[in-house]
């Protein structure tokens, strides 16, 4: 813009410079002409004129003094036709205004003669005067006097006549030389400067033009941004904005009139595999059929909104009851999991819906929102694929969820948090191996909250990696003092979740730990599930690794309830397995569940493992796993999880060494 403003002063510059320029010279050449035109006006044609007059007098006089002096008068007479005073008055006044002239103009060339033309004329004059009549004779002679008057006057005439064809000439050679220096200045001008008044009008119209398309760009640009402000550039559904604005629009009618509106929370279902399987383009594939399958349930009155990723929303207008949202939640399930043919695949997607109903529900964009949010995080606990109504307990629920977040968070800054920890025995000899410390968060009144109550929680939250820091910090130091206390050969096991793997500083924390109550990392074993394996395997085994180069073991908790994999088994850097507390608690009465013991510890034997088995709470359990030459034991029958203080590892010992006489793996040495 600015230098189009640049260009148009500078055009219009030039224009008033070549313009003044043509005007100057035209002016300065006609000036020239006039004034030259002024010299003639103001001499030379007076004095012609004055000339011719004086000639005509002295011509008439002349007649006169002729025809007088061929019929002359009486003597004593003054000749009545002839009016001598008169003409010569007049003809003093013509030749003092010719010399008056001459003099004005200081005409050197004809300064003489008008002077010597009014000599002749003094001389005549007297002549005149000096006779009373005329006799022919005094008549020649008063011709004679006239004639150097006449030739004077002739001689100027004939000046004069000279000096007018030169001024014309002149004249006409002024007005060439003038045309000329015109038509230079003309042609210097038109050369100099309207190549620059050409090139900065091409330029200027050329700015213009680029100036009009930007302006024509931009306003589409800015159509585009407002199309993009309002609609998802993938599905081409409303976006979170328009969303918004519907949604405002809605609870303003609601308020107005009697009718209800359903809002409702989509989500679909495990959509993240997709992405992970198949590609980025291919889930966005996906989510356009599946957005097209839903602007399709509904109708046009309604509003379907992709709010990001795979949410979306949709808002049913005027509705009689809950029950045309049902429909609606039920046509869309219906329609989403129809297979979705995507580069050769066919994909089968399905979705969790949460409904909400204005104004029932409420009248504030922001609380429906989060009404609807918690009826779909309730479709996904109900197994996915279904449709859940907002009800007042989610809310419920969520505050006290909320609560507890925010309790969890205080707790962890100011550490309040316990371990208690269970016996690991050692099922040839009786004597207490491991102490598992099992964290507890202490409510008053000696009320618990358990782990897995809040250890999800606190993941989610991400003060996972804090708590489990506090957890080893505090285990070693309680075993460090445990063997200070008569038990120098007792190990500490510690839980680790999948959520602490993602912490880059885990080995080192672990270490750390170790180091300030001078254990050496044998003492420590960790126990990780089998999700921890799956979730992410080399980097879990890389961290497994550096682990285990410490010389910390490791043991997988809970084993055969997730994915029991030979290979990992096999290949991954474990040294014991903890058979899941489900079989055993069931083994004497399911035969499967005793079998699948047995061929657990069989397996692991064949492993190298060590195995333990967790949740021994009779001594049938007790006697079979001995039987089945399972190497360590865990459970209520040997101890439920105490304090540190109440933990007596020697005491426990010393009993269950009586009790698990040598050879007892007979299965029969089980001493009530
Ligand atoms: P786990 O590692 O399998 O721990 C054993 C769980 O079984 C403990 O529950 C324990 O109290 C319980 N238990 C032990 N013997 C018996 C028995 O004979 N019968 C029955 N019915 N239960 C028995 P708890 O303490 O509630 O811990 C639950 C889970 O929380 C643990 O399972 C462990 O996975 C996790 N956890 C505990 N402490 C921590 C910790 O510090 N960090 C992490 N990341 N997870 C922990
Ligand atoms: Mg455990
Ligand atoms: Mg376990």
């Amino acid at each position: 813009m600015k230098s189009l403003v640049r260009q148009v002063v500078l055009l219009v510059t030039s224009v008033t410079v070549f313009l003044t320029g043509l005007g100057v010279l035209l002016w300065s050449s006609n000036m020239g002409i006039a004034r030259h035109i002024q010299h003639g006006n103001d001499f030379l044609a007076p004095s012609q004129l004055h000339v011719a007059q004086a000639q005509h007098i002295v011509a008439r006089l002349a007649i006169e003094v002729h025809s007088d002096g061929l019929s002359p008068r009486p003597p004593g007479m003054v000749p009545y036709r002839f009016h001598v005073a008169g003409a010569l008055d007049e003809l003093e006044r013509h030749l003092t205004r010719v010399v008056r002239l001459a003099h004005a103009f200081n005409y050197q060339d004809a300064l003489n003669l008008p002077t010597r033309a009014f000599q002749h004329y003094e001389t005549a004059r007297a002549a005149f005067l000096s006779l009373d009549e005329l006799t022919p004779q005094q008549s020649m002679r008063l011709l004679a006097v006239f004639e150097p008057l006449r030739g004077t006057l002739d001689q100027l005439a004939r000046i004069y006549e000279l000096e007018e064809r030169n001024w014309h000439e002149e004249q006409e050679r002024f007005t060439a030389r003038y045309f000329k220096l015109a038509i230079f200045g003309i042609a210097l001008l038109v050369l100099v400067l309207l190549p620059l008044v050409f090139r900065l009008a091409i330029g200027l119209r050329h700015n213009v033009r680029r100036e009009l398309r930007t302006r024509q760009e931009l306003e589409e640009a800015n159509q585009n941004l407002e199309e993009m402000a309002i609609y998802d550039n993938l599905t081409k559904l409303g976006n979170r904005h328009l969303f918004k604005t519907r949604l405002d629009q809605v609870i303003g009618s609601a308020k107005r009139s009697d009718r209800l509106f359903g809002l409702m929370y989509i989500d679909l279902d495990n959509f993240k595999r997709i992405n992970d399987s198949l590609g980025h383009d291919a889930g966005d594939e996906v989510l356009t059929v599946v957005a097209a399958r839903l602007a399709g349930c509904v109708r046009s009155a309604d509003t379907v909104a992709r709010l990001g990723g795979d949410e979306f929303t949709v808002i049913i207008t005027d509705m009689d009851n809950n029950g045309n949202a049902a429909t609606v939640a039920d046509k869309i399930l219906r329609q989403v999991k129809r297979p979705i043919n995507v580069a050769g695949n066919e994909v089968v997607v399905s979705a969790s819906i949460g409904i909400t109903i204005v104004p029932t529900d409420g009248d504030d964009a922001t609380v429906l929102m989060k009404n609807a949010d918690l009826a779909l995080y309730k479709a996904k606990e109900h197994g996915r694929d279904n449709f859940q109504f907002f009800v007042e307990a989610m809310n419920r629920a969520a505050v006290a969820q909320m609560a507890m977040e925010n309790a969890l968070r205080a707790a962890v800054r100011d550490e309040k948090f316990a371990l208690h920890y269970q016996p690991q025995v050692d099922l040839y000899t009786g004597k207490v191996t491991y102490a598992e410390a099992l964290l507890r968060w202490p409510q008053g009144k000696g009320k618990m909250i358990p782990p897995n109550e809040f250890i999800p929680l606190a993941d989610a939250n991400g003060l996972l990696n804090e708590i489990g820091a506090w957890v080893l910090t505090r285990a070693c130091r309680d075993l460090a003092r445990m063997r200070r206390n008569g038990a120098p050969d007792l190990r500490i096991s510690i839980n680790l979740s999948p959520g602490q793997f993602r912490d880059p500083k885990l080995v080192a924390r672990v270490q750390e730990a170790l180091r300030v109550s001078a254990l050496a990392p044998p003492a420590l074993e960790i126990e990780i599930t089998e999700s921890t394996l799956i979730a992410d395997t080399d980097a879990t085994v890389k961290i497994l690794n550096a682990l285990r180069d410490l010389g910390i073991t490791v043991a997988i908790d809970d084993f055969g309830v997730g994915y029991s994999s030979l290979n990992y088994l096999k290949n991954l850097p474990i040294d014991a397995l903890k058979i899941d507390q489900s079989f055993v608690r069931d083994m004497e009465k399911n035969e499967t569940d005793r079998s699948i013991v047995d061929a657990i510890l069989y397996m692991a034997r064949s492993f190298s493992l060590r195995t333990v088995a967790e949740g021994i709470e009779n001594k049938w359990q007790l006697d079979h796993l001995i039987s089945q030459r399972c190497d360590e034991g865990q459970g209520f029958l040997f101890s439920r999880p105490v304090p540190a203080d109440e933990f007596s590892p020697v005491e426990m010992s010393r009993q269950w060494s009586s009790t698990l006489a040598p050879g007892a793996h007979s299965g029969l040495r089980v001493v009530e």
